[in-house]
């Protein structure tokens, strides 16, 4: 079977998502043996020559005019359009910040920056996306699972279910109702194996909203613990994006 010839993809992001892939340092030979790399600038110095691809992973909100118009060019070379981790899939923290725009980049960036910008938006905004891997930054399983379904011809399965799941299925104490922590596990997407709870760890929501999260009824039981409306909103915002500004008031 020939090589999966993949581009791996950079925009508003911290890279993460990408050093998550090459952390998975036992699978990298035979990961080089099925992948043909055609681009991917953390991993290799060689150019991207343009042509089309079996698939393109995409990290990283779009902000900027010239990535839009790379991720549109991306979409048309692509068979497969992945959107890899909380910024791609959502805006993820680069959308995170309340008050005027403009104040916010002067306090971060100081005055003059240069270049054209706009509100961080997903990627799925823009173009199609075929598949979304979850998480801020998704699981070293999720890169090996989606590459390996596409060696053998298709895109993989992924949990669209709560965490609660996974973490009930590992007999994990319940920290939200047993120990009364802010757990966001029932309205973020499963996949990780419950690891933060299994750790004693509250869920942050880092793989976003499961299907049909129940929004009102976790912010009744946040504020149940005596957290107040604006840090419930907060906390339940974090890894959601603009979507669900609505659900969360
Ligand atoms: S999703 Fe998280 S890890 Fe990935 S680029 Fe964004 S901030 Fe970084
Ligand atoms: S600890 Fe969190 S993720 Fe686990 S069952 Fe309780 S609420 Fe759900």
């Amino acid at each position: 079977m020939p090589p999966l010839r993949m581009l791996y993809s950079r925009f508003t992001s911290c890279s993460g998502c990408q050093l998550t892939l090459l952390n998975c340092e036992g699978e990298l030979a035979t990961l080089a043996e099925a992948v043909e790399v055609a681009g991917f600038s953390m991993a290799t110095s060689r150019c991207d020559d343009g042509g089309p691809v079996e698939i393109a992973l995409v990290e990283g909100s779009i902000s900027r005019t010239a990535e839009l118009e790379e991720l549109l060019g991306l979409r048309r070379r692509a068979r497969y359009l992945v959107a890899v981790g909380a910024c791609a899939l959502t805006g993820g923290v680069n959308v995170l910040g309340e008050g005027d725009r403009e104040v916010l980049i002067g306090q971060v960036y100081g005055p003059g920056l240069e270049g054209e910008s706009f509100p961080p938006q997903p990627v799925s905004r823009f173009v199609r996306v075929d598949l979304e891997l979850a998480g801020c930054p998704p699981e070293p399983g999720d890169y090996l699972r989606l590459l390996g379904s596409l060696a053998r011809g298709g895109l993989p399965e992924l949990p669209t279910y709560p965490v609660c799941m996974e973490c009930r299925l590992r007999e994990n104490l319940c920290l939200l109702s047993e120990s009364r922590q802010p757990c966001l596990g029932p309205i973020t997407r499963a996949g990780c194996n419950a690891r933060c709870p299994a750790l004693g760890v509250i869920c942050e929501g880092c793989r976003g909203p499961a299907e049909e999260p129940n929004w009102s009824e976790l912010a009744g039981l946040l504020r149940e613990l005596g957290i107040g409306p604006r840090e419930v909103r907060l906390r339940m915002a974090r890894f959601v994006g603009k979507d669900h500004e609505d659900s969360l008031r």
